[in-house]
């Protein structure tokens, strides 16, 4: 299949690197310094924490393993049950695959494609343990409503934030709004660790020693100090320097209980030196997103049979996606055609996934998530919204999106498409 080149690209890259990137890139290879465990990781860290108003941050390779890690902290156990989002990328509940939990798929709000309280409210039992949500493109979710039914009903709460670095809820930035959260520096992130890189936010001193154990080859474990064994005929007692790592726990801890094993998720210094020069550009970044956002919002105004993605008053939307619905199916798929036509490359985000292959080898099955079944199958589109886009690009994408609403609704015409026009002409 050859690959068709759009006039407006999705954006595979939806980061910015510039200079600052390439100065700390260009230090790390001249110099001697380490290229890992060395000093970037722990400014970038703090940074990161200090912007996000969370007590530790803890980075990892990328958002998929901070997640992994995170629902390490929830001690989920057998006959558990956890409440997800289904309107999510697969990576935020597919490492629930691997516990023994029932997990609940809970539906959606069709103005903000987030989890919603009330539903939530009815999947509650004895037995609920934890709720792994999102901010769906960058749209921060319900959190007081939701905090306050984990506080009565005692059970823990992590937001995956991937999409919601530059967002904030009642003035609190999306990290530091439930007990524990997850972030992605993918690539097509609203910032990149060159690639890959991922970080978990908490405030809970426990779990961030347990955190750090585990992303570096220490197993997560209670540990005690060691009553010697009767009769051991070795010593232990350290027979190395002293501070040589092994010569301390080794010899001094026993463990009281073995909960998993650790893994090495050391973000790399290049990767974490070149995310605190990014944190830089973050608002510039985000404004740049938010700007392309207000002007779609203005275009699908005029057409009735139009909605974008609601925005709670309280909140600032971060978008990570551009998400708008059309009130039938027969209108989302003759835009989403109208649209490729003229060059505007338009993607689904994401497919519900308790209907995933895997997830309905687990007994899940349609009709579960009505609403997010009926957004995703006859309503939902995503458009291009990446800061990468040229001026030129969001003039077309604009006038693109306005002439073929008018085409498809025969609503009020557009106002003369120049871009489109010249574009023609060449
Ligand atoms: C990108 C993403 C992830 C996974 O992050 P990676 O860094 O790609 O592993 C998790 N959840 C959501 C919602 C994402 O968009």
């Amino acid at each position: 299949m050859t690959e068709r080149s759009y006039v407006v690209p999705w954006g595979k890259r939806g980061g910015i690197l510039g200079e600052a990137e390439a100065a700390v890139l260009a230090e790390l290879v001249r110099d001697d310094t380490p290229l890992s465990l060395g000093t970037w990781r722990e400014r970038f860290e703090q940074s990161f924490a200090g912007l996000v108003g969370s007590e530790h941050a803890v980075t990892a390779t990328s958002g998929t393993v901070a997640l992994e890690l995170a629902i390490r902290m929830l001690d989920l156990e057998p006959g558990d049950e956890v409440i997800v989002t289904p309107q999510t990328y697969q990576a935020t509940v597919q490492p629930l695959l691997d516990y023994d939990v029932t997990v609940r798929f809970c539906d959606i709000d069709p103005a903000t494609l987030n989890i919603d309280p009330a539903a939530v409210r009815a999947l509650i039992t004895p037995r609920t343990k934890a709720l792994l949500l999102v901010h769906y493109g960058g749209c921060p979710a319900e959190m007081d409503e939701i905090m306050a039914l984990a506080d009565r009903h005692g059970f823990l709460v992590l937001e995956d934030c991937a999409h919601a670095l530059g967002a904030h809820y009642k003035g609190r930035a999306p990290g530091s709004l439930a007990h524990i959260a997850t972030f992605s520096f993918q690539n097509a992130k609203n910032i990149t660790t060159l690639g890959e890189g991922g970080m978990v936010t908490c405030d809970r001193d426990d779990w961030a020693v347990r955190l750090d154990r585990l992303r570096s080859n220490d197993v997560d474990a209670e540990l005690e100090k060691a009553v010697p064994a009767p009769g051991s005929d070795r010593a232990m007692e350290p027979i190395v320097l002293p501070w040589m790592k092994y010569s301390a726990s080794v010899y001094s801890d026993s463990v009281r209980r073995l909960r998993y094993a650790g893994t090495n998720a050391t973000m790399s210094e290049a990767a974490a030196a070149v995310g605190l020069a990014q944190l830089g550009r973050l608002d510039a970044v985000t404004e740049a997103r938010r700007a392309i956002a207000a002007r779609l919002d203005e275009v699908l105004e005029r057409y009735p049979f139009m909605r974008p993605q609601a925005t709670p008053a309280y909140s600032a939307h971060a978008h990570h996606l551009y998400t708008c619905f059309a009130d039938r199916q027969e209108v989302r798929d003759q835009l989403v055609l109208a649209l490729d036509r003229r060059g505007v490359e338009i993607q689904l985000r994401y497919f519900p996934q308790h209907l995933l292959p895997e997830w309905r080898h687990r007994g899940h099955r349609a009709g579960e998530c009505p609403v997010a079944e009926r957004l995703w199958f006859e309503e939902h589109l995503n458009l291009p919204c990446n800061p990468r886009l040229s001026g030129f690009q969001a003039d077309y994408l604009v006038e693109a999106l306005d002439e073929s609403l008018a085409e498809i609704g025969g609503g009020p015409s557009a106002p003369a498409p120049a871009v489109l026009a010249a574009v023609r002409d060449r």
